[in-house]
């Protein structure tokens, strides 16, 4: 039977080898493997076969048929592509594969706006560590430990003295307590509040800026902020500051713009009122000044901090913020 079997092999070898048609591949298929073929007939005699001879010669005829089909699988795919016409099998005159191509988040994008529109004012931009210090991010900002003001933040702590940083002002003292005004710095980066609903992510991004020299006025700050939602929103859109409280500014304002969608005359997004808020800001307190060593007699300032999702929200006319992280790519492509 092991002979047989070897002898199957080699003619069967032979045979395929030689055959150039997929109607001839076919016989000697069904002559060799084929249910009632000459393998399969063999196998059959593995029964009279000594008992202690069996396990290997059952290996041996597995092995043999293993082969054997391998081989016919070969010649088939073989004969397949040569059988095929020419013209088929590479068709240059085919239009090539459409490629798609990603683009920037829209987040990304007003980001980006946002900044080029600071630098054209001569700001320039700074980036720091979203892993912060308590002193940056609270500290250093006129935020001592128990101020109530810390309760607006609903901080991520790391540790007792580490944090994710709560908004991108924590630049405002690492930069000047190393360089001397005058001062214009945006800072855009990524912040973290543990808050989340239609409105709000954990995680989202801010630009907060700051400018710093000799008589600086609240006048300035209006300035820089008009020119800037102009060019924003593209359009002449009044602005509207509202007093408020910040603990690193002093006085402080909530801004408010012409509701984009209403141009003011009042509708569901402005809640009937005209105006939409979007920024905060102020003239920089003292107190900050003086922690990092400035004169607050002869230098003055001013700082903001603007979301850019909801930015982006009111550019484009997005009710839900989540949008922007549920990586819809139907809803991404429109930007
Ligand atoms: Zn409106």
């Amino acid at each position: 039977m092991e002979e047989t079997l070897h002898r199957l092999q080699t003619e069967a070898e032979t045979a395929f080898t030689a055959v150039s048609s997929l109607v001839e591949l076919e016989e000697i298929r069904v002559k060799y493997l084929g249910r009632k073929g000459l393998l399969a007939n063999t196998m059959k005699q593995l029964g009279q076969a000594a008992s202690e001879d069996r396990p290997r010669l059952g290996q041996l005829a597995n092995a043999v048929k293993q082969e054997v089909e391998s081989l016919f699988f070969a010649r088939k795919e073989a004969l397949e592509v040569g059988s095929l016409p020419p013209k088929q099998a590479l068709d240059l005159s085919l239009p090539g594969r459409f490629v798609p191509f990603g683009k920037l988040h829209p987040v990304t994008q007003v980001m980006e706006e946002i900044c080029a529109v600071f630098e054209g004012m001569g700001f320039a931009v700074a980036e720091g560590p979203d892993v912060e210090t308590d002193h940056y991010n609270f500290e250093a900002l006129n935020i001592p430990a128990h101020h109530p003001a810390r309760d607006m933040h609903d901080t991520f702590y790391v540790s007792d003295s580490l944090l994710l940083r709560t908004h991108t002002s924590t630049m405002q003292a690492r930069i000047m307590e190393k360089q001397e005004p005058p001062l214009r710095y945006i800072a855009p980066g990524k912040v973290y509040r543990c808050d989340s609903d239609i409105t709000h992510t954990p995680m989202f991004h801010q630009v907060e800026g700051f400018l710093v020299d000799r008589q600086v006025s609240f006048a300035d700050l209006k300035g820089v902020l008009t020119l800037f939602t102009n060019r924003i929103f593209d359009g002449d859109l009044p602005l509207r500051f509202r007093p408020s409280f910040f603990p690193f500014t002093e006085p402080s304002a909530e801004v408010d713009i012409a509701c984009v969608i209403c141009k003011g005359a009042g509708c569901r997004v402005c809640k009937q009122t005209g105006w939409i808020e979007i920024l905060g800001a102020g003239m920089i307190d003292p107190e900050v000044m003086k922690m990092v060593g400035y004169d607050s007699e002869q230098f003055s300032g001013f700082a903001f901090g603007l979301g850019v999702e909801r930015i982006a929200m009111l550019k484009y006319g997005i009710d839900d913020i989540r949008l922007y992280y549920e990586n819809d790519l139907r809803f991404l492509r429109q930007f």
